[in-house]
């Protein structure tokens, strides 16, 4: 296999790279300074794109690449993917479900607890040698919490799993009720967000679901009430939720994701009710490694023309 070629539009995983380098012929799109040169010379030899969350396969990219069979994603969002034009050219998609779900959960509630508890600012009252002068101020109990979820697939039944642990209701919103669960449905975000203290965004980035977090929910969820965002950025209206926040309309937000990565709105930086992380929603040794494995595994099957492991097209 290691004259088929496979392009990787950004750096993203040193591990997944040394390991597809071993099986095949990768071009690292970054190392080359002029991308239109670049697919003069290379595009007729490349057979696979290894995208992520950041960088994926677009209706331009695909066009310009003839021999173009499958784009493996090291994430399982696809959304940086055209899955209609991945369809209409018969290119197969895939992703990494499962193996990234518990990473994803376990960030949802520490982005809750860092918000509620006001983990990073106490860390910073600590080490600025504050606390000599005076004990910290009191925070929020997170235990007994209602907390809403908005997807609940693996990530959300998982978030779901660990909040119950907190003794918290759970309700959520999805297109359709899931009769196999106990959780209360809303049919709305809106509802949902009227009837919890917290609120978190675990569904995939389609047209949809752009700013299913708007002016309304937000207010909806108001100001006692805790955004949390682990699912995309654009899920958000970014502008809407920093007013908010200033405006002291919305109790806090833990983020992951933005609209515009990794410009962060720097109006957030000074507030001490929000949390903010560099989308690391999957980012531990263990699961970016079981991430790059399936992505070789994908990729492998498809060449050998047997079955994908984790199909989306
Ligand atoms: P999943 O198992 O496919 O679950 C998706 C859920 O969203 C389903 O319950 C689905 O239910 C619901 N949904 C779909 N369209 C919807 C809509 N229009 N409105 C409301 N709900 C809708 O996906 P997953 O594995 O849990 O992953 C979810 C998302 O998390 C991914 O797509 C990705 O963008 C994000 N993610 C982020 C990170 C990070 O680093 N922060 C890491 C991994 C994943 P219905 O179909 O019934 O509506």
């Amino acid at each position: 296999m290691d004259s088929i070629g496979v392009l990787m539009p950004i750096h993203m995983n040193s591990y997944l790279e040394q390991e597809l380098q071993k099986r095949f012929n990768v071009f690292k799109l970054w190392t080359f300074p002029n991308k239109t040169l670049f697919l003069k010379e290379h595009s007729s030899s490349i057979r696979a794109i290894v995208g992520n969350a950041a960088a994926g396969a677009d209706a331009e990219t695909i066009e310009a690449l003839p021999n173009l069979e499958i784009v493996s994603s090291f994430s399982v969002g696809i959304d940086k993917v055209d899955l209609n034009k991945c369809r209409e050219k018969g290119i197969r998609v895939t992703n990494t479900p499962d193996v990234l779900t518990d990473d994803v959960a376990d960030l949802a509630i520490g982005l809750i607890l860092a918000v509620l508890r006001r983990l990073c600012e106490g860390d910073r009252y600590v080490r600025s040698g504050k606390w000599k002068k005076g004990d910290y101020k009191l925070n929020t109990k997170f235990t007994g919490k209602r907390v809403g979820i908005i997807g609940m697939g693996r990530i959300g039944k998982a978030v779901a799993k660990r909040a119950e642990a907190f003794s918290c209701p759970i309700s959520y919103y999805t297109r359709s009720e899931k009769g196999d669960l106990e959780y209360k449905y809303y049919p709305s975000v809106v509802e949902l967000a009227s009837n919890c203290d917290i609120l978190v965004v675990a569904c995939p980035l389609i047209e949809e679901t752009r700013h299913i977090i708007n002016r309304e929910v937000i207010d909806a969820l108001g100001q006692k009430g805790v955004l949390i965002n682990i699912g995309r950025g654009p899920h958000v209206d970014e502008p809407e939720l920093v007013k908010a926040l200033v405006e002291g309309r919305l109790g806090g937000a833990g983020l992951d994701v933005y609209e515009n990565e990794p410009e962060v709105p720097e109006e957030l930086f000074g507030l001490e009710n929000v949390v903010l992380l560099p989308h690391v929603g999957s980012g531990t040794v263990e699961t970016r490694t079981a991430m790059a494995d399936l992505v070789i595994n994908n990729l492998e099957a498809h060449f050998l023309k047997k079955p994908l492991l984790t199909p989306v097209v």
